[in-house]
Formats: C-alpha cells, structure tokens, sequence
C-alpha cells in the first residue's frame, strides 16, 4: 500500500549506463511499438488537467512554496506565440500573422502576467534557466526582444552561471539579431531546420535555404552560445532516404551539440494546416522507417549518442554529461540538465510547475488578454499531483533519462514495496524482457542498449492513466 507521507527525499541517482543506440535499430519493433503516445515532459500529462485547479490553486501552490525551507532557483518559460507563415506538419500553439504590430499588445499583457507571479515569488526570485519557446521567438524586433528581456530582469534575480534559451527560427532571425541577443544575456539556442530539401521544404511550406542558417547558427556559435541544437523531422512530404540523408550530413557539417529527430505524425482530422500535406507526397511507412535507421546511422558514425527519446548530443553536450551523472531531467521543453525545481511560464498556454502541481494558461490570445485586463492570472486548468503521481513520475522520469530504476531508492523515498505496488506493471514489462528491451535485475529495472530507442513505450507502463484508458475502450468494446 502506498504511505499517506510526502515523500521524503529525491531517490538517489542511479548508477550511469552506457548510452549510444546499437548501431542497428530492429525496424520491426519500431513499426509495433509505433504508436501516438504521450513524450512525458510531465505525467500526469497535461490531457489530465482538470479545470477546478484555478488561479487560486496557483496561489496557494506559491504561498507553500515560500514555506519551504530549501528552494532550488526558478525556472522561467516564455511562450511567444507568433509565426509570420504558417508550416503545414504543425501541431504546436502559435498564431500565425503578418501584423508585427500584434506583439506590442501582447507584451502588455505578458508584462502583467510577469509582474503578478514575480510578486507571488516574494523575496527568492533566483532564476538559473530560462527559456523562450513558441511559435517564432524571433518573430518580434529586436526592440520587442529587449524588452521582454528588460521586463524579467527587472522582475528576477538571474544567476550568472544560468541556461538561458531561445529557439531560433533562421528564417526570422539574422546574425544581428543573435549578437543582440547575445549581449543581453540568452546563451542557449535551438534552431528550426526540420529538412534542406527545397521540395520538402515547398511540400511543407517552410523555405529556408541551407546558407541562412548557416549564418545564423555560426553567428551564434561565433558570440559563445552553447549547447546549439538542431531540430529535425524524419518522415515529411517529399522525403526519401537519400534526401534526408543529405539533410542530415549538412546538419553534421555544421556539428550542432545536440539534435532533435522527431517523428512526423501526419494527423490531418486534428490539426488542419496538414491537411494541405498530401498523402501521396508521404513516405510509406516502410521507407520512414529506412529514413530513420539511415539517419541515425549517421549520427552513431559522427560521434552523437542517444539521450533519450527523439535527443542524440555529443559526448561532451551538457545533455551527456548530466545523463552520465544522473542529473539529467525532463520538463515541458524536452530533456534538460538538473536539479528539477519550480517553473513559472508566461504567456498564452504556457504551463508551470511549482511543487507538486502543473498548471496551464488561457489556450487563446481573447481569454489570455481578458483575464489578465481584470487582474487575473489566466490559470485555466491544472493538477495537484498525488502521492501515487509523483511515485510513477519519478520512475518514469528515471526510465527516461537514465535508462534505469533503482529499486531500492523508489522504495525509500516513497514508502512503498515495489513488487506488490506495480504488480501489474511488473507483468506487463514481460513483453519488452521476452523481446530483450527490458532487464530486471535484483533492485534494478534497466533498458538494455536495444530498448532504448523504445523508452517511450516502456515508461508507458507505468502511466496508471493510459491504463485506465485502455481498460475503458475494452469495457466499451465488450459492451
Ligand atoms: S513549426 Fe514553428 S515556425 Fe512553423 S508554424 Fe509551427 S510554431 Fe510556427
């Protein structure tokens, strides 16, 4: 039975694993365990968000946290929702415009959504990592980037030694801009690539010559930001084995500390601007698959090893290192380096975490703005996570970022008997031990080197809501 008590300190690190993919990935198994699902940058996943967590859920969840006795620095997310031109695989909350002179209002508003949390922050405001997300970050001026810049210094106490992003998207952001950007302080960069390919890129709307960001990702590396990541997504209109492998040795040229390789979900009924992807443009799923086994074959040859779902790094990246370590995290922008504290988030559907909650913003600019025009913080819905939560999250966060459970250090800091507790997981991990996924060993759950590629699914076993789902769509099937 789980304890009734909070549970006490964080589970020890577990020991390091071996980190890259072997160097064949077994195709047949990535077509079975091939299905949507959640990426974990938080469980419960935010589809469990229940809107009777409010604004006064959040301020409560604050006043607790200034009781405590140690606080880790913050975390900040800024969510900058505008794109100038709209790229038809997007699934992410943006608005797409032309009118620049939209960000000004929403600044106004950004700036008083800062200034309510800054206050319910009190007097510990240190911030060691920072990130600005969107839509296009750098679809604002320069002058609109200063400002946003300017609001939450005058508001937070930034760390000299902190992680301060921003994604860049090249086609919006010139070696100007980065220097700028630069001096003001951000030392972190992720940059939308997604494929060179110009059909691609006309097949999904997105043209942004090689040379561009070129110049824009050395611009960076030239004024000291580290950590330079590249995203990419394997399985877009136009692609084929050939043509993504060009893409991926350009990407290589360019040695970014850290790729993102992405999956390509083509969901036309849920997300409209793909329905202007044609299905005949598409890669069957055999050959997506090929893409992704020549693609990963590169990066294994160019030194890359796997972090974890969707991440490869260089072996000297941050990311690596904290994995080696046992400090690596997730959070809702995808793996990142320790200690996992609170994170506030601004801006329209941003999500924070503070303590053992997750709360989410207005989805729409009408009701962000509204909200915030009477003095409200645009809280629409949110959890406090149980006891029986924040147990399944730290082994999935384990499973995720370290290939491994310790055992023995779930059963400490939580007060449970792991055996009895997740005997139905522990039954269900059989397929992935019988496929040679997954190795128990006394007081460790580890993926094997073969099962990392897999992690997705396998930390899925330990996600009581999709179990719950399931066993509904059996009942409904049975009646
Ligand atoms: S992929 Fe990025 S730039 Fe393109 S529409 Fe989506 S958020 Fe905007």
């Amino acid at each position: 039975m789980l304890s009734a008590a909070t549970p006490t300190a964080p589970a020890p690190a577990p020991a390091p694993r071996p980190e890259s993919l072997p160097a064949q990935i077994d195709l047949d198994l990535v077509q079975r365990f091939d299905k949507l699902g959640p990426r974990y940058t938080s469980y419960p996943t935010a589809d469990r968000f229940v809107e009777a967590y409010d604004e006064q859920s959040f301020r409560q969840a604050m006043r607790t946290r200034l009781i405590g006795a140690v606080r880790q620095p913050l975390s900040l997310y800024v969510h900058l929702p505008f794109c100038n031109t709209i790229c038809f695989y997007c699934g992410c909350n943006k608005v797409v415009t032309r009118d620049k002179s939209r960000a000004a209002r929403y600044l106004h508003y950004l700036s008083k959504d800062v200034q309510i949390q800054a206050e319910l922050a009190g007097d510990d405001r240190r911030v060691r990592q920072m990130h600005w997300g969107g839509g296009t970050p750098t679809f604002l001026s320069d002058h609109e980037m200063r400002v946003v810049w300017d609001l939450l210094r005058s508001h937070f106490d930034f760390q000299p030694d902190g992680e301060y992003a921003i994604e860049i998207d090249p086609r919006s952001c010139s070696p100007e801009t980065v220097r700028l950007l630069s001096e003001l302080g951000l030392n972190r960069a992720s940059f939308g690539v997604q494929d060179f390919d110009p059909a691609v890129q006309r097949a999904v709307n997105r043209i942004q010559p090689y040379e561009l960001t070129r110049d824009v990702f050395n611009a960076a590396r030239a004024c000291g930001f580290k950590s330079l990541n590249i995203d990419l997504i394997y399985g877009l209109p136009k692609q084929s084995v050939s043509s993504f492998a060009d893409t991926v040795e350009r990407v290589l040229e360019l040695r970014p500390d850290r790729i993102a390789l992405y999956s390509y979900a083509h969901l036309p009924q849920r997300f409209k601007p793909q329905r202007r992807i044609l299905d005949v443009d598409l890669p069957s799923a055999a050959e997506k698959l090929s893409i992704l086994a020549r693609a990963i074959d590169l990066f294994n040859r160019a030194g890359y090893i796997y972090i974890g779902m969707d991440h490869f790094a260089l072996p000297d990246d941050e990311l690596a290192r904290a994995q080696r370590s046992g400090t690596l995290t997730r959070n809702f922008q995808g793996y990142t380096v320790g200690p996992d504290g609170d994170m506030l988030s601004f801006g329209v559907s941003a999500i924070a975490k503070v303590g053992p909650t997750y709360s989410q913003n207005a989805r729409e600019l009408p009701a962000y703005y509204d909200s915030l025009e009477q003095g409200r913080l645009p809280i629409i819905r949110g959890l406090e996570l149980t006891a029986d939560d924040l147990l399944r999250r730290a082994i999935i966060v384990a499973l995720m970022c370290q290939f491994c459970v310790s055992i023995e250090s779930v059963e400490a800091a939580h007060l449970v008997k792991f055996d009895e507790y997740f005997a139905y997981e522990i039954e269900a991990l059989k397929e992935f031990e019988e496929l040679g996924l997954v190795e128990r060993e006394p007081g460790w759950i580890a993926v094997t080197p073969k099962g990392r590629f897999f992690v997705r699914a396998i930390s899925a076993v330990f996600d009581k809501y999709l179990r719950a789902d399931k066993a509904r769509v059996a009942y409904s099937r049975i009646i």
